[in-house]
């Protein structure tokens, strides 16, 4: 069995409860050691296997997931954040599937979450913005032309950039060119959780001058909206009128 695991964004304590037991049960970890906090490594068992996948190509990952099953063992494939975002797990899942090795997912703390609590921001606010636009700049990965940045900054919604810190320059100008201004709000989040964690406020108009600055070229998160600003409205929700499935709204004497 393999079990595809999200590590979460940086802090070991915030791997979820399942994530860590299986840690502890394999015989054979493969983990991506260029984000991956290798404190989490401690919680193996003595004996475990373990590799680290930024030294490693598809083929070779397979073939040790192969020989741990062949073995009987249990292989966890430790992704940082939560692997359904740039984990490049489709293409190990579909490799497994062909040779008829049994997986599952155990869902991580995405780094965006992680930037969410050190901002201490919520993405979504009323009367701002109500959808999260996740992307990244492009780079030696394409972006689908219906995808590029100044297509996508066309809603204005609160904007989350990965793998974006080396071309601060490409989005500033692309997302200049849509709904956004100089002066909308933007922040860069450096290794959210971690010790090492950054926080860089300012506006769209400073990206490129407030990350040279800092010296952030990599690790880092980009968000870009309104909602860190000051204004918006206060939900429907925890409305003290507003009746909902479980609270009957409060009237207010004409
Ligand atoms: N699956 C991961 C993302 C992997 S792509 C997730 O869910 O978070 C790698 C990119 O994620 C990095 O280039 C960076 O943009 C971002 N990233 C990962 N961990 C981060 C952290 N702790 N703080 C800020 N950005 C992070």
């Amino acid at each position: 069995m393999v079990d595809f695991v999200g590590a979460g964004p940086g802090a070991p304590d915030l791997i979820t409860v399942r994530g860590r037991q299986l840690i502890e049960r394999a015989d054979c970890i493969i983990y991506a050691g260029s984000l991956v906090n290798p404190q989490l490594l401690e919680y193996a068992k003595e004996g475990c296997q373990i590799h680290n996948s930024a030294e490693m190509h598809l083929e070779e990952i397979i073939a040790v997931m192969e020989q741990a099953e062949s073995r009987g063992q249990n292989t966890v494939r430790l992704h940082t954040g939560d692997p359904s975002l740039y984990g490049a797990v489709r293409e190990q899942m579909d490799e497994l599937r062909k040779r008829k090795i049994p997986f599952r997912i155990c869902p991580g703390v995405s780094s965006f979450c992680g930037a969410a609590a050190a901002l201490e921001a919520e993405y979504t606010l009323p009367g701002v913005s109500q959808s999260v636009i996740i992307t990244r700049a492009e780079g030696r990965t394409l972006v689908p032309e219906k995808e590029k940045l100044h297509r996508l900054a066309q809603h204005g919604a609160t904007m989350i950039l990965f793998l974006s810190g080396k071309m601060p320059e490409q989005v500033q100008e692309e997302l200049l060119k849509g709904a956004y201004t100089k002066k909308t709000p933007c922040a860069v989040v450096y290794k959210a959780t971690w010790e090492e964690e950054k926080v860089i406020r300012g506006t769209l108009g400073e990206l490129c001058k407030l990350m040279q600055e800092n010296g952030i070229t990599r690790t880092a998160l980009i968000v870009v909206g309104d909602v860190l600003g000051e204004d918006y409205e206060l939900s429907r929700l925890y409305d003290k009128h507003f009746t909902t499935q479980y609270r009957t709204g409060v009237r207010t004497q004409p």
